[in-house]
Formats: C-alpha cells, structure tokens, sequence
C-alpha cells in the first residue's frame, strides 16, 4: 500500500519545525525532520574527524553510519550507532558544519535511502530542503514555506538561549545557509513545481497549519 506524504520544504526559520510537528498531530501521522539526519552526519564527522572533502575518506565514514529515529513520548529522537545525540546536534558550529556536508553528494545518496524507507511504512510529514523535488518526487502534497531573512532571524534568535544570543550573527549565519543551500549543485533548496507556496513573514503558526490543511482537504 502507498502511503500519505506530504512534504514541506523552506530555508531556516520559515517555521518548518513546529508546522510540520503540529500539522503531523492533526492529522495523526509520523513528522520526520531531515535536517537532523544532515545535523546527525556533521556531528558524527565533527566527533570523528572525518576529512570529508576528502571522498574516500567520506564513503568510508558514510558505510558505518548508523542513524534513525525513534519516538520517545512524542518527540522525534536522533539515535546513532544506538547513542541518543538529539541535544548536540541544535549548536551553531554544527549547523553550519551541516550546511557545509549535505552539499556532498555521498552525503545526499547516504541519507536518501534513510528517508525513502521510513516512508514506506507508514504515513509522514518530512521537513526538509529537497522533500517535494528530489526525496518525494511523487508526494501527494507538497508545500514551500519561506519568509522574510530579517523576520527569519528575529525568529530564531528568540529561541536561542540567552548565551549565544547575537542578532547580527543570527542573520548572517541564515545568510550563510541559505546561500550554500540553494546554490549547491546537488538537491539544491527550491520549490517543486507543484509545491504549493506560502509566505509566513506575516502569519502566526496556527494560520499557516490551517492554510495547509485547507489544501489537503480540499483535494
Ligand atoms: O532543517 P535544518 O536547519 O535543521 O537543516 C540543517 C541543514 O541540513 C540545512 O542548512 C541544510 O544544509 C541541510 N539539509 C539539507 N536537506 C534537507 C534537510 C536539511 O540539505 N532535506
């Protein structure tokens, strides 16, 4: 049996996060955050000292990866090699470290094995960059959430702990990511086709998660 995808893809601080979380609620299915699986590698590299732009090295690495989820009291936890890393992966070395890897393509082909077999099973929403054009070509819905950098980045510097806080920082390093992301060769972040496009800058949470659902119900 086929199951239901829906696909929501964005740049950072977009509210992929929580709307995928609460729209996965409503509808009673599994949300899987893929940038954890990219978080989860940069990690791994970074704890390992991985040469990653070196290919050998990369593939050598990417064969002994052992990355999944598991649901713990409704939260999405990243275990690797049957370790619990979910709290180190969210700091801003590793975001950046992240951005930087998933652009190689042994990286991309490693993790998209991981995604397409958690769809199998079962009914999900997956959060990503390249859900609705490369991961899900075929998802039955596929949205793009995207919103103003500078509202992105008053966003995400509300959620930071007080120690780290630095707007300007905040705002570059989206800048940064954004870049990489989208003018990467491979998978780069963009709408699919016939993703559907909204604009949170000027929306709360809940009127996105209801503009979502209005679409799913209505087709
Ligand atoms: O979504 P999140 O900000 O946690 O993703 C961290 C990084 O992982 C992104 O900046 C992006 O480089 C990468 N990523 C990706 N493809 C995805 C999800 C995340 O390249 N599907």
């Amino acid at each position: 049996m086929k199951h239901r995808i829906i696909t929501i893809d964005g740049p950072a601080g977009a509210g992929k996060t929580t709307i995928s979380n609460l729209l996965a609620r409503q509808l009673g299915c599994v949300y899987v955050d893929t940038g954890a699986l990219y978080r989860g590698v940069a990690y791994e590299i970074k704890q390992q000292q991985v040469d990653w732009e070196n290919d050998e090295c990369l593939g050598g690495f990417l064969k002994d990866l052992d990355l999944n989820f598991v649901m713990e009291k409704g939260n999405l936890v990243l275990i690797s090699s049957k370790k619990d890393i979910t709290s180190y992966i969210r700091t801003p070395e590793i975001t950046m470290l992240a951005s930087a890897t998933s652009a190689r393509p042994r990286v991309r082909s490693a993790l998209l094995d991981i995604q397409r077999t958690i769809a199998q099973s079962q009914d999900a929403v997956f959060e990503g960059r390249d859900m609705g054009t490369v991961v899900f070509p075929d998802a039955q819905f596929k949205f793009f959430l995207f919103a103003d950098l500078s509202v992105r980045a008053k966003r995400r510097f509300e959620e930071m702990a007080e120690e780290q806080k630095d707007i300007q920082k905040v705002q570059r390093d989206m800048e940064k990511r954004d870049t990489n992301d989208s003018q990467r060769k491979e998978a780069p972040l963009k709408a699919a086709i016939d993703a559907i496009k909204i604009d949170s800058s000027y929306l709360t949470i809940p009127e996105v998660v209801a503009k979502i659902l209005k679409n799913i119900q209505k087709s």
